[in-house]
C-alpha cells in the first residue's frame, strides 16, 4: 500500500514526491503518462549530442530565496541572465522594450529622463487597466503596441490581447534605462547538468517508486493507496463535468545547423511576419561549447498538449467551480499549473508544491490516531 499516488512528474509532482519521502517518511509511486519525469522541463542531449528542452526553453529565475535553495540541494547552478531580442520593423532590438530599444527603433538618441517624458507623450490614458492591451497602450501607446504586442500576443494565444486579463502582458515590462534583462529577479541561474538531472536527484530515494509511460486511469484500480496529489489537468480528473478548460497549446520543431552560433541571443522574438513567435538558441541557456548549434521555433496551436490556461474572466470563472469540486473531494490535493490552472512559473510552482507539504504535515500532526 503507497501513502501517495503522485499523478505527474513534473515540478509539482516532483517536489511532493521528495518532500513527503525525505522528511515526512511516506511511501510515494510518482507516475506519467510521458516517457521521461521532469515534466515540460524536461531537457536531453539530442542526436549531434546538444541539451535541448524538449518542451520549449525553461530559464529559472525566482525571488525566493526558499526555493532557490530548496532546489540547490539538488544540483549545482550556472548563474545565467537572460536576454531576448525582438524583430521588428528589419532590426533586432531589446525586449522588454527599454533605451536602446527605442533610440535604435527610431534613431534618437534620447536619454532615460527624455525617454519618461517620450512614453509619457504618447501613452494613451485608460482608467482601469483590466486587459493585455490596457497593459501596454497606457505604458507605451498604440504605436509600440501593435509593433511588440499585438500581433505576437493574437498569433501566441489566438485572440486579441483586449480579450486577455492583464497578467499576461503585465508579466513583460517597460524600461527607461538600458537594463536588456529579460528577468531582474534576484536569484537567475541554470542547473548546471540541466533540469532531468536535477529532478533525477530529486527522486533518488528508497520510499519512491518511479512509473513512466502511464496514465493514472489505467493503475487507479489495480495499485492500492491512501491519497493522491494531482498535477494534471483539473477538469480531465473530473471528467470534463462542467465543460472543457481552455488550454493554449505549442507545436515544437527543433532544429541543428551546421554552424557554431546561430543568433546573437538566447531569444528572438518575432512578433509580426513569421508564423512562430521566437526562436531559441539553446547553448546560450546551458553553456555548452560545440561545433554545430540546436534551435527550437514555437508554432502556437489551439489544439494539442496543455500547455498554458488562458487567464480570461470567463475561464476563471469555470475554473472556479473545478475548484469547489477539487476542495470537496477527500483524499485527492490539486496542485501545479495544470490542475489549479494558473500561468506560473517554475518557482511558483516549486512554492505551491512546498506549502502543500507543510500544510499535509500540519494535517497529519492533528489526526487523531485510528
Ligand atoms: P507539468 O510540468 O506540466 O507536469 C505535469 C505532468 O503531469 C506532465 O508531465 C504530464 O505528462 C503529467 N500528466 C498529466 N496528465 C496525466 C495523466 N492523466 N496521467 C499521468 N500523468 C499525467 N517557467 C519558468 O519558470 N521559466 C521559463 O522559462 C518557462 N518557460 C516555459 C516555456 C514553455 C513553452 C512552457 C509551456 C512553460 C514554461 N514555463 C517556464 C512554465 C513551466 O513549464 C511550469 O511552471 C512547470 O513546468 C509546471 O510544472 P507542473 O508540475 O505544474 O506541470
Ligand atoms: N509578449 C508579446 N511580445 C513579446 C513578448 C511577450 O506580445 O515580444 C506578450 C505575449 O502575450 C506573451 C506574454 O507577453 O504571451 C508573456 O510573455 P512571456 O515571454 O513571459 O511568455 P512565456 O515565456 O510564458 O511564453
Amino acid at each position: 500500500m503507497f501513502d501517495y499516488l503522485i499523478v505527474g512528474a513534473g515540478f509539482a509532482g516532483s517536489v511532493l514526491a521528495e518532500r513527503l519521502a525525505r522528511v515526512s517518511n511516506k511511501k510515494v509511486l510518482i507516475i506519467d503518462k510521458r516517457p521521461h519525469i521532469a515534466g515540460n522541463a524536461y531537457d536531453h542531449y539530442n542526436e549531434e549530442g546538444i541539451l535541448v528542452h524538449k518542451y520549449g526553453p525553461h530559464i529559472f529565475h525566482t525571488n525566493s530565496k526558499d526555493v532557490f535553495e530548496y532546489l540547490g540541494q539538488f544540483t549545482e547552478w550556472r548563474p545565467y541572465e537572460h536576454r531576448v531580442l525582438a524583430s521588428v520593423d528589419g532590426q533586432q532590438v531589446p525586449m522588454p522594450i527599454n533605451l536602446d530599444t527605442i533610440n535604435k527603433l527610431y534613431g534618437l538618441s534620447l536619454t532615460s529622463f527624455e525617454l519618461d517624458k517620450w512614453f509619457e507623450s504618447v501613452a494613451e490614458k485608460v482608467d482601469t487597466i483590466r486587459t493585455s492591451e490596457d497593459v501596454v497602450v497606457s505604458k507605451v501607446g498604440r504605436e509600440l503596441y501593435e509593433k511588440f504586442f499585438k500581433n505576437y500576443t493574437r498569433k501566441q494565444w489566438g485572440m486579441d490581447p483586449s480579450e486577455l486579463d492583464k497578467s499576461v502582458t503585465s508579466r513583460v515590462p517597460t524600461r527607461t534605462n538600458r537594463d536588456d534583462r529579460y528577468f531582474t529577479d534576484t536569484y537567475q541561474a541554470m542547473p548546471l547538468h540541466g533540469f532531468t538531472k536535477m529532478f533525477e536527484k530529486m527522486l533518488d530515494h528508497p520510499n519512491i517508486k518511479i512509473m513512466l509511460n502511464t496514465d493514472y486511469h489505467e493503475i487507479l484500480d489495480v495499485i492500492p493507496f491512501k491519497e493522491m496529489i494531482f498535477t494534471g489537468p483539473v477538469d480531465e480528473y473530473f471528467d470534463f463535468k462542467y465543460g472543457k478548460l481552455p488550454y493554449r497549446s505549442l507545436e515544437f520543431k527543433h532544429e541543428t545547423v551546421n554552424k557554431e552560433v546561430f543568433q546573437p541571443v538566447a531569444v528572438v522574438n518575432y512578433p509580426n511576419e513569421q508564423l512562430y513567435t521566437r526562436v531559441t538558441e539553446f547553448k546560450y541557456l546551458t553553456g555548452q561549447q560545440h561545433p554545430k548549434t540546436s534551435l527550437v521555433y514555437e508554432f502556437p496551436r489551439a489544439e494539442g498538449d496543455p500547455y498554458y490556461p488562458v487567464p480570461k474572466p470567463e475561464n476563471a470563472e469555470l475554473y472556479n467551480k473545478y475548484k469547489k469540486l477539487a476542495e470537496a473531494t477527500p483524499n485527492v490535493h490539486f496542485v501545479g499549473r495544470l490542475a489549479t490552472y494558473k500561468y506560473y512559473n517554475m518557482d511558483q510552482v516549486v512554492a505551491q508544491a512546498l506549502t502543500l507539504h507543510k500544510k499535509l504535515t500540519e494535517l497529519e500532526k492533528v489526526k487523531v490516531p485510528a
